[in-house]
């Protein structure tokens, strides 16, 4: 790597610039080319036109101080390995220096060869590392999002079309066992989907913003979540009194999630019965969940935790990537993860240390409407809705027609637009023109081309005439970033596709100026009075 290692110094003082040029000529094994500069901005010229794989910066330089001089040449090229070099040591230039982002800090005095060119090896180094990392981490980005996107959009067409089909009352009796197997491992590969992206994600997190939670509130919604398999198995699920932790709520959900879904998973040939319990050990907490399954060999207890290990064939559906979420979960919150016996033999239990709360009271849970809300708008009395479609995928727009307008029988005018910009033009057009009705309600579909979903939703909230029509995102991803980023934006709901009758009435909840009327079997959306009144016909 010496071979050839361009260097340049940036020092005022000819003597000392000398100096260094002897040095790194004298340098063991190496072949530096160096380039010179007197100042601040002849260096930050230099650096940008040569971009030499170490910089020698004096630290006061005339007229600009070499902290300054740093900040501009990192700030052109955020790559360059910057050494910092004083006339004396001190602790708090030391400091500054290294946040303010140089690789290393060198003092005059104590200057040789060696060291001048160690430190510059190991700069270089550094920098290839961090190169190395962040090229890994763009990669990791551009999966993570291919993960959470671009997978699931074929893979939801594949199931709500064979969903549909199997639906259909002239298929024969052995296609539509044969679409069983489509769609269960369509299913078993948006499980797949859906936790590696989660695993690589928290791979790739750094610290997590610890709150104080309720651990029992966290368990309730637990056993909201797997309401079904408790239920389909008989579970019975015991708790003792649970503490406040801090931690993520909805990383701590996942976790526990997993933990009591494999107690009753894997318990196949008794009831399952769950059982747990949590005590404080100083500033942690000790989380025990026991079960009364086939229990876990010494030898696998490890093992376990480790992406894709599974004890047991593909008769029991899983992935093996649960517990090594749980694992890197655990670790985020500074704790840890671990299984033994359950107590008495049999079964197993799975600990988790995660640090233990000042106590605070559990937050209400959100409010309900209101019964007045609920009266004013069952007393509304409106037009049918104009609903604005912003869908590029065909088959999604054929899919909301067949399910959700024609199968489920919801009732209202639909507006298509295939892309962000379009929608923006007709939008504005029925703002400004004055003779078609207004558009009610805005489903937005996230990846489009020319603009997606989330600059919809800025440039609806930039302008003061269409800021007020409720936009609900309609995507395949089920991103909790995703879902933060549209409601930071506006969208006052996030439905997954493909949109159901049930979906548009819980997003409907909160909106005031739509409503959803039963008439006969079918249901029609109204959208408020306005100035004009749509043909509909229904
Ligand atoms: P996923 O959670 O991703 O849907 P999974 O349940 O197979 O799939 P993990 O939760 O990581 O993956 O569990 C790994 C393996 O550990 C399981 O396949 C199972 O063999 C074993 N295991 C986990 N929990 C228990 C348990 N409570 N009792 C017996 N075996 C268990
Ligand atoms: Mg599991």
């Amino acid at each position: 790597m010496a071979e050839g290692s361009a260097v340049l110094v940036i020092d005022d003082n000819i003597d000392d610039r000398e100096v260094y040029r002897r040095m790194l000529a004298r340098a063991p094994g190496a072949n530096y080319v160096v380039y010179e500069a007197e100042n601040g901005d002849e260096g930050i010229a230099l650096n940008a036109q040569k971009r030499p794989d170490c910089v020698l910066l004096d630290y006061s330089l005339p007229g600009r101080d070499g902290v300054g001089v740093l900040e501009e040449i990192l700030k052109l090229d955020p790559s360059a390995n910057v050494i910092m070099l004083t006339g004396q040591g001190s602790e708090t230039i030391a400091v500054e220096v290294m946040k303010g982002g140089a690789r290393d800090y060198l003092t005059k005095d104590t200057l040789s060869p060696e060291t001048l060119h160690r430190c510059i090896q190991s700069a270089i180094m550094h920098g290839d590392l961090a190169a190395k990392l962040e090229q890994k981490q763009q990669s990791l980005e551009i999966f993570t999002r291919a993960m959470a996107h671009d997978l699931k959009e074929p893979l939801r067409t594949i199931k709500s079309f064979s969903r549909l089909l199997q639906a259909s009352p002239s298929l024969a009796h052995d296609d539509h066992d044969l679409l069983g197997y489509v769609l269960s491992a369509a299913d078993h590969m948006e499980e797949l989907i859906v936790k590696v992206s989660g695993f690589s994600k928290l791979e790739a997190s750094g610290d997590l913003e610890a709150k104080p939670v309720s651990l029992s509130a966290i368990v309730d919604q637990v056993e909201r979540n797997l309401r079904e398999q408790i239920s389909s198995r008989g579970a019975e699920i015991e708790r003792g009194p649970l503490p406040q932790v801090m931690g993520d709520g909805t990383l701590l959900v996942q976790m526990l999630q997993n933990i009591i879904s494999n107690a009753i998973k894997y318990c196949e040939d008794e009831v399952p019965r769950v059982r747990i319990s949590a005590q404080g050990e100083g500033m942690l907490c000790r989380i025990a969940v026991s079960d009364n399954g086939p229990g876990i060999a010494r030898d696998h207890r490890e093992l376990i935790f480790q992406p894709f290990k599974r004890l047991v064939g593909r008769g029991i559906e899983g992935t093996g990537l649960g517990l090594a979420i749980c694992r890197r979960i655990a670790q985020l919150h500074g704790g840890a993860i671990w299984c033994e016996d359950a107590d008495g033999g049999g079964g197993t239990t799975f600990i988790m240390e995660l640090p233990l709360a000042l106590s605070e009271a559990d937050k209400a849970p959100a409010d309900a409407a209101s019964p007045r809300q609920e009266e004013q708008r069952a007393d509304r009395i409106g037009r049918v809705a104009e609903v604005l479609l912003v869908e590029d995928s065909p088959a999604d727009v054929q899919l909301l027609k067949i399910k959700l307008m024609k199968r489920e029988k919801v009732t209202f005018n639909l507006h298509l637009a295939s892309n962000g910009l379009e929608a923006m033009r007709l939008l504005q057009e029925r703002a400004t023109g004055g003779h078609d009705p207004l558009i009610d309600l805005i489903l937005l579909d996230i990846n489009m081309p020319i603009m997606d979903g989330f600059e919809v939703l800025e440039a609806l909230s930039r302008d003061a005439r269409l800021k007020t029509i409720p936009a609900f995102i309609l995507s395949t991803s089920s991103d909790e970033d995703d879902m933060e980023r549209a409601r930071r934006l506006g969208a006052r709901a996030y439905m997954i596709k493909p949109p159901t009758r049930q979906q548009l009435e819980l997003a409907l909840r909160d909106v005031q100026t739509l409503d959803l009327q039963p008439c006969g079997d079918a249901l029609i959306l109204y959208g408020e009075q306005t100035r004009h009144q749509a043909n509909a016909t229904i």
